[in-house]
């Protein structure tokens, strides 16, 4: 049986195969055949979550043969592109066209659809997640058939589809609202926690990006704000906190530590004081941790199960390397992130049963009942979504 593994080694499945899918059709022919063997399906972007997601003793379909940039419409600022697109290769045919996301996360090694499937952000008061840049999307059903959905077509597959947790079937194109190509400037500084806190509410107010990582060994924040500029890009670029050059080229920065992750957001008002807890956390019950918080902002969307539904949004995120057990930190943190009406990203680690994560999410059981319609069999659940789904 072949292994699969996540980016951090840290999740580890052995499925009974692992296809590689070139075409919708290969995306047919696959689910038609698992369904009619009773095989269960999970897909695999780039394994970049921590979370248990793509984790089957079933098939782990890999969708990184359905790459590329399909068409772009220019006036409409949208472009269908294919489910399995890294995030890097989208960057420049988008600038050919005119184009660019809106905004990105930390880096860009994750495939679209995995990106969209679990809410993916990146820091901006002003900028929504991944899955809100959604108005489109191709989807290879249970049954074999497949949807083209969108607000005006098939609307509840479409909300299930803008964050489906791979649950829904296999995706195979997305359509995505952009914005006219951009450049931006950054300016990275690292200063005293104490100093940084008082004047945080108008960095986030005054930088179309502002972002920050807390370290607890030395009390400093890394802080980075990136403005749009008309200014010149330099090439080569410069170290992060410093580039300026187009979108696509200043978003995504290198991050090889391999660590993992937990991250709540919480109603943006409540970001400090939900920091200040962590902080006093970690300085009172876990002060060797090496690894840094991070604070950033999302705005407020309609995606159903996503983070940021209803609520301006900040994000705070603990990480622990992967040689360690990063449990009795996680869970100490996720009590506090409860506690600030938190909510987790559906890529990294929680413990949350089905009962917690309808408490957090108003449109928890209309994903289930619109996602079960078209997969009564369960065929695209795994494990972990079978122990949270809502009983029927
Ligand atoms: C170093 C690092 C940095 C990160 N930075 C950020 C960040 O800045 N912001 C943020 O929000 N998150 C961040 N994450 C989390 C990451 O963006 C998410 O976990 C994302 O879902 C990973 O995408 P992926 O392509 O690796 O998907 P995978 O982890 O492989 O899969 C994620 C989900 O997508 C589904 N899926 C993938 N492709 C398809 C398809 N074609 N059809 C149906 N389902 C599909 C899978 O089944 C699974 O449910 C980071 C993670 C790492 C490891």
């Amino acid at each position: 049986m072949p292994l699969w593994s996540n980016w951090s080694g840290r999740q580890q499945a052995r499925p009974v195969a692992v296809p590689f899918l070139r075409s919708e059709a290969d995306a047919q022919a696959l689910v038609r055949d698992a369904a009619a063997n009773g095989t269960s399906i999970r897909v695999a972007g780039a394994g970049h979550s921590h979370a248990p997601l793509v984790i089957s003793d079933g098939i782990i379909a890999d969708a990184s043969g359905l790459a590329g940039v399909i068409g772009t419409d220019t006036a409409a600022r949208r472009a269908w592109v294919w489910a399995g697109t890294p995030i890097y290769a989208l960057g420049r045919p988008l600038h050919d066209a005119g184009l660019a996301l809106k905004n990105q996360g930390d880096i860009d090694r994750q495939a679209i659809a995995g990106a969209v499937a679990t809410g993916t952000h990146g820091s901006g008061p002003a900028l929504q997640n991944l899955s809100a840049a959604v108005t489109g999307a191709r989807v290879v059903l249970a049954s074999g058939e497949t949807v083209d959905c969108a607000a005006d077509a098939h609307s509840d597959l479409w909300q299930v589809a803008r964050l489906n947790l791979g649950a829904l079937g296999v995706v195979t194109r997305l359509q995505l609202q952009l914005r006219e190509a951009y450049k931006l400037v950054e300016r990275g500084w690292s200063e005293p926690y104490e100093a940084l806190l008082p004047k945080l509410a108008d960095l986030i107010a005054a930088n179309r990006h502002f972002e920050f990582f807390w370290y607890p060994y030395n009390d400093t924040a890394i802080a980075k704000a990136i403005q749009e500029t008309d200014a010149q890009p330099v090439y080569p670029l410069a170290e992060e906190g410093a580039r300026c050059a187009w979108n696509y080229e200043v978003l995504p920065n290198h991050r090889p530590h391999r660590h993992t992750e937990m991250e709540y957001s919480v109603p943006a008002g409540s970001g400090p004081e939900c920091l200040g807890a962590i902080r006093e956390l970690i300085r009172r019950d876990f002060p060797e941790l090496q690894w840094p918080v991070e604070y950033r902002t999302v705005a407020a969307d309609d995606v159903w199960l996503s983070m940021a539904y209803g609520r301006p949004t900040v994000t705070v995120s603990v990480h622990q390397d992967i040689s360690v057990d990063e449990e009795p930190y996680f869970r100490a943190c996720e009590e506090i992130f409860l506690s600030f009406e938190g909510r987790p990203h559906w890529g990294k680690v929680n413990y949350l049963d089905g009962a917690q994560l309808a408490v957090c999410h108003p449109r928890w059981r209309d994903w289930w009942a619109a996602r079960d319609q078209v997969d009564p069999d369960q065929l695209f659940l795994n494990e972990y979504l079978r122990g949270v789904r809502p009983p029927r």
